[in-house]
């Protein structure tokens, strides 16, 4: 039988699903529950920090949708300690890039449809995918990348991601230095407030609450997802992204998870080899438990643990000599020096 795949959702996750089924020539019908201008909206939330090495595991990003190269991350702990940690990322940009991969998949054959998905049910031979409109039509297989509030993950899953973030950012017209700075406090429980340059502005966001800054011209908000759906794969239906709860919940970086789960769902509908998608996902560094262990610890640390645990850190330029003073100063910290070393070193 002759794979025809729905694909809920034309974010990044049903973006790269779609491309990549389309290029191996799978029919691929994309939905999407926004206008023009409602997509345009949506997507711009987003700081759009992303590592580089995910560049190099899809062929469609390019240098050209980059709009600031970050070489470095700055995280402020409480008690004024600093902690400078070089990354390999970049800051892209959302919208046009998305514009771009919907040519690309419109130019490789998907059909796009715009209409809200109400449900999903397994039918004779496949699934069949409900439209608010009360159009029915029929697939042999559904990809859910349908975002935090996933219908496909409601009807088909029956679970929740393990943490539901609220986010909120603000858009001001200045130039910030090309780094991400994440600042820790108690009162952001395990999440933190940021401010990412976004080419000549500056992206700010926090848990709502956080102050805001002065001057905003832009603001929007929306849940990040994170700590994933313990199943991802069920007979012929898959969970991408968002709707799988990707997002790292340390870092929070959602759109490595949502670019790159996309891809290896596609490739796994592509080859036929059941459970290939589940297994990827196991065996993905961006899934540890490590970064949800990590991140419940962040949550339950008040200002001066927050302090004491960062200070030793911030003692020595290097941070391999600040990781060493700092394990055999404060030994039960070691798990979450590592587990914030691999975080932005791997885990987005
Ligand atoms: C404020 C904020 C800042 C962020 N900053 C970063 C960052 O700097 N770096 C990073 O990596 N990640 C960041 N993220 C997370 C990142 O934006 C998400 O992880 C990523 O967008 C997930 O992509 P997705 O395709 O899975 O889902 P989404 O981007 O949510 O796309 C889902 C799509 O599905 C459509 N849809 C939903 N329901 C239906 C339905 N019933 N029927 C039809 N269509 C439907 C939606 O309209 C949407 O187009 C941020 C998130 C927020 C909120």
């Amino acid at each position: 039988m002759e794979a025809d795949v729905a694909v809920i959702g034309s974010g990044p996750a049903g973006l790269s699903a779609a491309i990549a089924l389309a290029s191996n020539g799978v029919k691929a019908t994309v939905f999407d529950r926004l206008s023009e201008a409602g997509y345009g909206r949506y997507h711009t939330v987003c700081g759009a920090g992303i590592s580089r090495c995910t560049f190099r595991k899809l062929r469609y990003l390019r240098e050209s949708d980059i709009l600031n190269t970050v070489p470095e991350a700055l995280i402020r702990f409480p008690g004024g300690t600093d902690v400078s940690i070089g990354i390999d990322g970049a800051v892209i940009d959302r919208p046009s890039f998305l514009r771009r991969t919907r040519e690309l998949c419109a130019s490789l054959g998907c059909s796009f449809v715009h209409g809200r998905v109400v449900s999903v049910v397994r039918a004779e031979g496949g699934f069949e995918v409900s439209l608010s409109d009360g159009a029915v039509r029929t697939f042999t297989h559904v990809i859910g990348c349908d975002g935090a509030f996933s219908v496909v993950r409601r009807c088909l899953f029956g679970s929740e991601p393990r943490y539901m973030v609220p986010a909120r950012e603000f858009i001001t017209p200045e130039t910030v230095p090309d780094r991400f700075e994440l600042e820790l406090s108690e009162s952001y429980r395990g999440a933190y407030r940021w401010v990412f340059p976004s080419g000549d502005r500056c992206n700010t966001g926090s848990l709502p609450g956080a102050s805001e800054p002065g001057g905003w011209i832009q603001s929007g908000g929306r849940i990040i997802p994170c700590g994933s759906v313990p199943v991802i794969e069920d007979d012929n239906a898959f969970l991408c992204g968002d709707a799988a709860g990707m997002a790292n919940p340390v870092c929070f970086g959602g759109l490595s998870a949502a670019l790159l789960s996309g891809q290896e769902c596609a490739h796994a509908i592509i080859s036929g080899r059941k459970g290939a998608y589940g297994r990827w996902w196991r065996r993905c560094i961006l899934s540890s438990r490590r970064f949800s262990e990590l991140h419940d610890s962040l949550a339950s640390m008040t200002d001066g643990e927050l302090a004491k645990m960062a200070a030793p850190v911030g003692r020595f330029r290097s941070l391999w000599l600040s990781g060493i003073c700092a394990s055999l100063r404060h030994p039960k910290y070691i798990p979450m020096y590592i587990g914030c070393l691999i975080t932005f070193r791997y885990g987005w």
